[in-house]
């Protein structure tokens, strides 16, 4: 129903910054050209604002495709890839198609990715590690410095997968700087987050020029991946400085609503870094999801 609040998939319920709004449809009358010139533009202003060079960006429909990009490229030598429980899971189905199993580290006592036990996982088997900071479903986060060193040590040995699809909520620094000069880290960044722009399918890695080169070469026509409406709505949320805090302040209202709630309701929670907060229904009895609808 249209009057229904939608919560679920941790889209942004604020929607795409006036910017992006305007862009899209001042961008739709020129859709019958290719992509490829509006593409290369949002490429160098992404590169711009991560400090990092145009040739370390490669654009995605949204970093669901990077994921299924890096598996794919992973799969052709090794076959282990190893992440936490519980993780983003959305990707799995693709990895295990390419011929990958995935393995699972239980997550530490305060429900962060535990990268000790990752670092002791990995062994000549090992295609790549999963790791995403914040976390999805838990919303907690690994401190930056501790998962640089883990970052460093462990793509010695295979592929890092560093997922950042809702670090701007956390505040989080990015990894983009170690990706760019190690040819085994792929950081994933989306536009379907805070930007707003989840139905635009937009998301894009940051890595070396080398491995860049290597994701793209599954691209079937890499320089032409997205559409312009898409393109243009997310180089114009990039230009709208204000947007990201506003929309992190409205987040973190919400949230602390819903801590509120869950402690009226005495419901467990843990207290989250992203847009979601993952919650205990044990002691609800009924059908919980029907009950919501
Ligand atoms: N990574 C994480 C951790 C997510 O939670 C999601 C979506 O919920 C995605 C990636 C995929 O986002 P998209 O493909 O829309 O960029």
């Amino acid at each position: 129903p249209s009057t229904a609040i939608l919560l679920n998939s941790n889209e942004n319920p604020y929607g795409p910054s006036p910017l992006a709004r305007k862009a899209i449809l001042e961008s739709y009358t020129t859709s019958n050209r290719y992509p490829d010139d509006h593409i290369d533009l949002l490429k160098q202003k992404i590169a711009a604002h991560w400090g990092v060079s145009a040739e370390n960006i490669l654009m995605g429909a949204g970093s669901s495709e990077i994921i299924g990009l890096t598996a794919l490229h992973v799969s052709r030598k090794k076959k282990k890839v190893i992440t936490a429980e519980p993780a983003y899971k959305v990707w799995n189905n693709q990895a295990t198609a390419f011929g990958l199993t995935i393995s699972r580290t239980a997550l530490t006592a305060d429900r962060k990715f535990d990268l000790p036990a990752l670092a002791a996982a990995v062994d000549e088997d090992t295609a790549m590690v999963y790791i995403c900071n914040p976390n999805n479903p838990t919303g907690t986060v690994v401190e930056v410095p501790a998962l640089k060193n883990f970052t460093m040590e462990a793509s010695k040995k295979t592929m890092v997968f560093i997922d950042e699809a809702y670090t701007e909520y956390a505040r989080l620094e990015s990894l983009a700087s170690l990706a760019i000069t190690n040819k085994n880290v792929v950081v994933a960044k989306t536009f379907s987050k805070i930007y707003g722009l989840a139905g635009a399918r937009l998301g894009y890695a940051i890595a070396h020029a080398e491995t860049i080169k290597k994701l793209a070469s599954y691209q079937a026509w890499s320089s032409f991946s997205a559409s312009t409406v898409s393109v243009a709505a997310a180089s114009a949320s990039l230009e709208h400085s204000t947007f990201i805090e506003d929309g992190r302040e409205k987040t973190e209202q919400a949230k602390e609503l819903c801590y509120e709630t869950f402690r009226k309701l005495s419901l467990e929670y843990i207290p989250s870094r992203a847009n979601f907060i993952l919650f205990s229904i044990n002691t609800i009895k009924k059908d919980f999801i029907r009950e919501m609808e």
